[in-house]
């Protein structure tokens, strides 16, 4: 990486991005867009960040970190995945549809009907038979009330959590164990005696209650990792920037009071730009800011935004258990179950089944050891589907992200910044952004576009650094 010339002042349109996830991406390359030369600089040797994905050396399966999903509704990502070429790399489940079942041997489906939204849920709804009719009726009520109350009187909700605001809403437990917590703790990775109410209304009435296709399941034809992070920096290389892995900062340094001068680097070396922008979790943000910075009221309140866990268990057996695509356990440690299988039509050399559990809002859990967790996810499995019972286990991995995302709890909606900082030239993206969602990819990606539009409106108009072909 060039060391540059302290006497020469940067060109206005060089901007560093620290963090190379789906938010320094996207800010990235939507400052390329525009012209600009970016550097993004990321610690580990690869990027992608909080979503990553990997080959499995033996079987040859994809591996996600965390089973992302992402829904209809995520529009900025697609932008983002369009702009580098990679958006045909999704595919839609344009007709939701989740097998709920309960170790009492239940079952339901929420399945989407052919209407056009947000019809296609009413429809979905009024078809679970885990719920008595009434509790339908009650729990479509709620959904309008929660979504009037979006609009409206957001500022209520965001002192109110999940479950009191359920309560308030004459919610059984029942329908609160059958519908609404699943869908709580799978959208916000919180449970919902702690989950603000405000954010679950959002992806409520964005996800499951606005166009049809708003409410589908997206995902991934080929490994997360390669649906955006080459494609991103081939993007920014062919427009003048460079993406650097490997590449950790260890601070940022001042120039005079409100500006950023550079990035010292971890092997000593700096790098510096007319602009910065700061897309790593809150906690590496902090880690970074240079002494005078610290005690800034600004910068201190960051350190009450709580993590949230997410486990994910991989687990190969020697025989497919389930067709269903995504499994939804009701009243048991494991929330959701994916089947790779159905899902994906690529797999590798292993023939029998793939299935992947997630639990969120995983504090309690996240300290046992990996064998106690695929123990209780196995349990949880043969008591969920006595198919799997026969089936032999051949390999398991499980993935513990410790500080998967942002507590989505009341507090945060107030400690969460926006893009801009008291420094001038320094500006914010990540998940944890204030955003008006929970922390997701498309918070991250809306994140970075934000960023990205803060650093335009600075530097005014620009002659673009030419394209490479
Ligand atoms: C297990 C799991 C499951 C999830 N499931 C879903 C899902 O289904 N749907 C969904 O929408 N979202 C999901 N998420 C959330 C989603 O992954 C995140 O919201 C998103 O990836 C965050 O992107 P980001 O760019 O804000 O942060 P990150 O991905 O954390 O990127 C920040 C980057 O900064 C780098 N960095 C940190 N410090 C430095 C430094 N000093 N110098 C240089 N680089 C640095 C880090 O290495 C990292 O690459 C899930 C997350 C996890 C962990």
């Amino acid at each position: 990486m060039p060391e540059i010339d302290r006497t020469v002042m940067p060109d206005p349109r060089d901007v560093v991005v620290v963090g190379g996830g789906f938010a320094g991406l996207s800010a990235a390359v939507a400052l390329a867009d525009a012209g600009f030369r970016v550097a993004v600089l990321e610690r580990k040797p690869k990027l992608g960040g909080r979503a990553y994905s990997f080959k499995d050396p033996e079987g040859g399966d994809w591996i996600d970190n965390g089973q992302h999903v992402m829904m209809g509704c995520y529009t900025q990502t697609f932008d983002f995945l369009k702009k580098i070429g990679t958006y045909d790399k999704l595919v839609f489940r344009d007709r939701i549809e989740m097998e709920m079942v309960a170790a009492n041997g239940e079952r339901g489906r929420i399945k989407a009907g052919y209407l056009p939204g947000p019809l296609h849920m009413v429809s979905a709804l009024m078809r679970y038979s885990m719920l008595s009719f009434g509790e339908r009726v009650s729990v479509l009520k709620a959904g309008a009330w929660l979504i009037a109350q979006a609009r409206l009187r957001r500022n209520r909700l965001e002192h109110t959590t999940v479950s009191a605001a359920l309560k308030e809403l004459g919610q059984s437990d029942r329908a609160c164990e059958r519908f609404w917590y699943p869908l709580a703790i799978a959208t916000l990775n919180e449970e919902p005696d702690k989950a603000s109410a405000a954010l679950l209304a959002e992806v409520w009435k964005r996800a499951f209650f606005g166009r049809r296709r708003d409410s589908a399941f997206v995902y991934s034809k080929v490994g997360l990792s390669d649906l955006y992070c080459q494609a991103a920096e081939d993007f920014i290389e062919q427009r003048g920037g460079f993406v650097a892995a490997h590449t950790g900062v260890d601070r940022l340094e001042l120039d005079g009071n409100h500006a950023v001068g550079c990035v010292r680097l971890r092997d000593g070396k700096k790098v510096e730009a007319a602009n910065f922008i700061s897309a790593v979790p809150a906690g590496a943000l902090l880690a970074m800011l240079p002494a005078p910075l610290q005690d800034e009221p600004f910068f201190t309140r960051l350190t009450q935004l709580r993590p949230s866990p997410i486990i994910c268990v991989h687990v190969w057996l020697d025989r497919e258990v389930t067709d269903c695509a995504f499994v939804g356990f009701i009243g048991s440690t494991t929330q959701w179950l994916f089947n790779k299988r159905a899902i994906f039509s690529e797999r590798g050399s292993e023939q029998g089944g793939y299935l992947s559990f997630v639990i969120s809002g995983a504090r309690a859990l996240v300290e046992r050891t990996n064998e106690q967790l695929l123990d209780l996810v196995l349990d949880d499995l043969h008591k969920m589907i006595p198919a799997s019972r026969d089936a032999r286990l051949i390999k398991a991995l499980v993935i513990k992200e410790k500080q998967a995302t942002i507590a989505p709890d009341c507090e945060s909606d107030r400690l969460r910044p926006g893009s801009d900082t008291p420094i001038d030239n320094l500006f914010l993206a990540g998940d944890w952004i204030q955003t008006g969602l929970p922390a997701t990819i498309e918070s991250a990606v809306i994140s970075g576009c934000a960023a990205a539009a803060a650093v335009k409106k600075r530097v005014g108009p620009i002659s673009p650094v030419p394209v490479l072909e």
